[in-house]
């Protein structure tokens, strides 16, 4: 390709709708263009990408024993009120009906289809396992797109859903899949974690985020680097932290004059944080207060929090309602509160001594808070939200903290939509049972803002080689002059021979915006083809990674980009 034909109209200045790097630099790049909210044109160079990662997917899902398929976009709400779906999955679903007033959907997923299609022709064990997936757009009406291509209203997905006889082969399919997209996201050049996502939901599910490290993530992970342990931080499962035993002293009353947060107790009582114990009052959907309760130092995980107090839905809950249960924001404490208030209390509050906490009363706390002794009916259990430097859940190391982008998700779903869709398969003793699913989804435009995420540097985006839309270019300083532009065609079409996917900038422009363009688009390589090329049979290569130079004679510079190119 040339840059004479090539279809990447970059920009200049960054484009002030654009808050993320990758957005910034696709658009800055020409390799995308905004339609609509989360709606998005990819130009050559993306499409080029996208078909790059998408070709590590299929290799890889291939040697898994995927096979490849192609479902229609367009599907009928039969399927999902089938799944009981089609209420639930609300506004996030592009709705749409034909002539006739039927409904369909902009697939956002497609479990119904799949489960639909296999169930019609999958009648005994002997057809199973079996892999199935796609790549294809996938629909969604989040609620806030936002940061390009991270978080579209139309993306690119590639699904793939296992089926089993038992649970034992789902745990193998779900191993092979976990093992492909580790092959997958190493093979982009992302540095990446699989992330436990695990919810501990009944029917032993599992699954595992694949994670790529990057500030600009939505997600917050907790990992540890002494061992593997990767965890979402609303996932991350804490270890009690028990206080050394002390004596449990008689409750006593204490003034603390407009002490309303923690820190200010602790500094009025010149007591350490670690002693005091915090209350966070929510309100659950029905209105009802949910009173948590933590270290001082520590947060409550509102996702723990939520499944412990079996609410739907919590929010900070309003002075009135707190007063009505008997406390006083500020000042509240498990102990005095009216019967039949929701109480969660931390583990680890149950295992302190001699504590302080709120008293239920204006200005007023207790001292010698000793929980086991003095927390009644209340509901225990770890709802904690991991923070730098606690204990890892696998080897006690600390962990640390980190943001990333969620660029695929493995899943077990076991039995959940076979037995709502009825795909059932004859066993071995010609016993019918439903199918045994999993799921597995990779983000493949997200993929691709990620790696920029990842990869880049004040001048513009570095790509890794295997899924660069060219792996070189070209550069003749001054097209003008006939030898250089002849020796650069020369060096493109024996690139191009030994299989390189190169780029030649034949534009008769100043050498200094070429090379503009070059660092801003992300070529693995440049090779400058000037006056010393001519002259004294100098190739000129540059690593876009490093900024470093090297120079080679004609004879060596094909071998020496070959090797080159292998280590980006
Ligand atoms: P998120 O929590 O980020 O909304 P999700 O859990 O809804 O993601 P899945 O349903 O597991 O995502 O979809 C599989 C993959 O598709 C995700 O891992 C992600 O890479 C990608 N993906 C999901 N939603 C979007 C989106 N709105 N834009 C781009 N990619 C997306
Ligand atoms: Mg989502």
């Amino acid at each position: 390709m040339r840059t004479t034909q090539l279809y990447a109209p970059t920009l200049r200045e960054t484009p002030a709708e654009a808050e993320v790097i990758s957005h910034q630099l696709m658009l800055r790049a020409g390799m995308i263009r905004k339609a609509a909210g989360g709606v998005y044109t990819y130009l050559p160079l993306a499409w080029r990408v996208l078909r790059k990662i998408e070709e590590i997917v299929r290799e890889e899902t291939d040697a898994a024993g995927g096979q490849e398929l192609s479902m229609p976009i367009m599907q009928p709400s039969e399927l999902w009120k089938e799944s009981g779906r089609w209420e639930v999955y609300g506004e996030e679903m592009f709705r749409l009906h034909d002539r006739h007033g039927r409904e369909f959907c902009l697939g956002p997923t497609h479990e119904e289809m799949i489960t639909s299609l296999v169930r019609d022709e999958v009648r005994s064990y002997k057809q199973l396992p079996l892999m199935l997936y796609q790549i294809q757009n996938k629909y969604r009406d989040e609620i806030r797109p936002r940061f390009g291509l991270m978080r579209g209203r139309e993306f690119i997905m590639k699904d793939l859903y296992s089926f089993d006889k038992d649970e034992e082969g789902m745990n193998i399919s779900y191993k092979k899949m976990y093992d492909a997209y580790t092959n997958i996201f190493t093979r982009c050049g992302l540095q990446f974690r699989p992330v436990e996502a695990d919810n501990g939901a009944i029917g032993g599910g599992h699954s595992h985020e694949f994670t790529v490290l990057a500030d600009a993530g939505e997600s917050e992970i907790a990992y540890c680097s002494s061992c593997d342990y990767a965890a979402s931080n609303e996932k991350a499962e804490l270890r009690v932290i028990k206080a050394p035993a002390e004596e449990m002293l008689p409750l006593e009353k204490t003034a603390t004059p407009d002490c309303r947060t923690i820190e200010k107790v602790a500094e009025y009582l010149k007591i350490s944080v670690e002693k005091t114990i915090k209350a966070v009052a929510f309100q659950n959907e029905k209105g009802e207060v949910v009173l948590a309760f933590v270290r001082g130092d520590h947060d409550v995980n509102e996702v723990k929090l939520q499944n412990a107090a079996g609410s739907i839905e919590l929010r900070m809950a309003d002075e009135q309602a707190i007063l009505a249960v008997g406390g006083i924001p500020g000042f509240m404490s498990p102990i005095g509160l009216k019967k039949g208030t929701t109480v969660v209390v931390d583990a680890t509050v149950m295992e302190m001594y001699n504590a302080v906490a709120g008293a239920n009363e204006q200005d007023v706390h207790y001292r010698n808070v000793n929980p086991k002794r003095d927390f009644q009916d209340a509901i225990v259990t770890d709802i904690r939200l991991i923070q730098e430097g606690d204990p890892c859940p696998h080897c006690g190391q600390r962990v640390k903290m980190t943001r990333g982008i969620e660029a695929g998700q493995v899943f077990t779903l076991g039995t959940k939509y076979s037995e709502a869709l009825h795909a059932t398969f004859l066993d071995e003793n010609g016993r019918e049972k439903p199918l045994v699913m999993g799921c597995y989804g990779i983000g493949v435009s997200r993929t691709m803002a990620a790696s920029i995420e990842q990869n880049n540097d004040e001048h513009g985006i570095i790509w890794p080689r295997a899924i660069a839309p060219y792996e070189v270019i070209v550069v003749p300083v001054n097209a003008k002059v006939a030898e250089q532009l002849s020796l650069a065609e020369e060096i493109y079409t024996s690139l191009k021979q030994a299989g390189i996917d190169v780029m030649l900038d034949d534009r008769k422009e100043r050498a200094g915006v070429k090379f503009k363009d070059a660092d801003l688009i992300g070529y693995p390589l440049r090779i400058t083809v000037g006056p010393k090329s001519v002259e004294d049979n100098q190739i000129e290569v540059r690593v876009r990674r490093t900024g470093e130079t090297l120079n080679y004679t004609k004879d060596v510079y094909l071998e020496k980009v070959i090797a080159l190119l292998t280590k980006l």
